[in-house]
């Protein structure tokens, strides 16, 4: 059998992730990546693997059956993933929720045009965690869903804290708070604020000669960020952070806790933990990546989201393997 032709469009935290998950998937090839800088600037993990510039991708030489897109959801997918969509079956992880049905009107269009087939947001959340959001409501219509982060480190909030005065570094975690989740475990369905649900941890790298308490302070007191939460400052070395605080988890819960028809309580509970959120997210987009590959091969374009994808699909075994050793 001939294997899945890939590229990675963009190549951050996400393009090398996907880059070491094909890797593991041998019913795959790795093509190329393609970026926006010099290639000779972008160092992939392999030595062996092609880099090439982002224009060769509109050229007709590129021999990709699905293009993964690794940009960023700000300021990238918005505009790349309508663009290739144009050209390629293509494979997104946009994030930002608000804007998911715009993004998938843009991709739809193009993609339709073109006759290409086009998965957008992929990844963990939205991903993973919006297919068992919908899960948990379908199965069990009378009931609440929760939807837990952490413990994870957020971008935004660690750029926060270093920029607080007195600070040399520091990184921030998100943490579910665990009062919180025993009681919707407990069948409680509580009633939850924001500030009920998370926690956040902070590790913070004081400059020379800064005023600890007043560093505290200015940390816990940040509106947006903090005040509205329960913060925990811990005071580390310069050593302690690049030591330990390295690596990118997070992780998740979603939770169905509701009551079927005669009464009984039930409780559904997916969770991730995980030890680096691109290489994970980077994993998600090679899966589904299989499935585009599939759903084109049978003649389905336009744009499709997690929603409208069979979990057979994503296994590299055949359906008569999937009954008899997985059902
Ligand atoms: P990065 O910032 O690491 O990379 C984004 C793009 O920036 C790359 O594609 C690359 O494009 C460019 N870039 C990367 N490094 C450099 C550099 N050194 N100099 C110049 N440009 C660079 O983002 P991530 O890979 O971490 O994440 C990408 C997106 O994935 C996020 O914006 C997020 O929205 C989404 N995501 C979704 C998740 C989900 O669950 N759905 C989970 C995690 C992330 P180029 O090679 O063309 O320069």
């Amino acid at each position: 059998t001939t294997q899945i032709r890939i590229g990675i469009a963009g190549y951050g935290n996400l393009g090398r992730g996907v880059e070491a998950a094909l890797a593991q998937n041998s019913d795959m090839a790795l093509v190329g990546v393609f970026t926006r800088r010099a290639p000779e600037d972008v160092a992939t993990l392999s030595p062996e693997t092609p880099v090439f510039a982002y224009d060769a991708l509109s050229t007709d030489a590129a021999q990709i059956d699905v293009l993964i897109l690794c940009g960023g959801s700000k300021d990238d997918l918005p505009v790349q993933s309508p663009e290739l969509a144009a050209r390629f079956n293509i494979v997104d992880s946009f994030d930002t929720h608000a804007r998911i049905p715009e993004h998938f009107a843009a991709v739809d269009a193009s993609a339709r045009a073109a006759g290409t087939t086009a998965l957008i947001s992929a990844g963990w959340d939205p991903g993973m965690l919006s297919i068992n959001r919908i899960l948990g409501e379908a199965l069990l219509p009378e009931g609440d869903t929760y939807t837990f982060w952490g413990r994870g480190l957020s971008q935004g909030h660690s750029d926060a804290v270093r920029r607080v005065p007195g600070v040399a570094g520091g990184v921030q975690y998100t943490l579910p708070s665990e009062t919180a989740i025993a009681s919707v475990r407990a069948g409680e369905r509580p009633e939850l604020a924001t500030r009920d649900k998370h926690v956040r941890e902070c590790f913070v790298v004081l400059e020379e000669g800064a005023d600890a308490a007043a560093v505290r302070e200015a940390i816990v007191t940040m509106p947006n960020y903090f005040a509205d939460y329960d913060t925990s400052v811990t005071f580390i070395t310069a050593e302690e952070l690049a030591r330990d605080h390295g690596a990118m988890p997070h992780g998740g819960f979603v939770l169905r806790s509701g009551v079927t028809g005669q009464g009984n309580t039930q409780g559904v509970e997916y969770r991730l933990t995980l030890g680096s959120n691109p290489e994970f997210t980077a994993s998600v987009l090679v899966a589904y990546s299989r499935a585009v590959y599939r759903l084109h091969r049978g003649g389905q374009v336009g744009a499709v989201t997690v929603f409208d994808i069979a979990p057979g699909l994503l296994s590299p075994k055949t359906p008569e393997q999937l009954r008899a050793d997985d059902l």
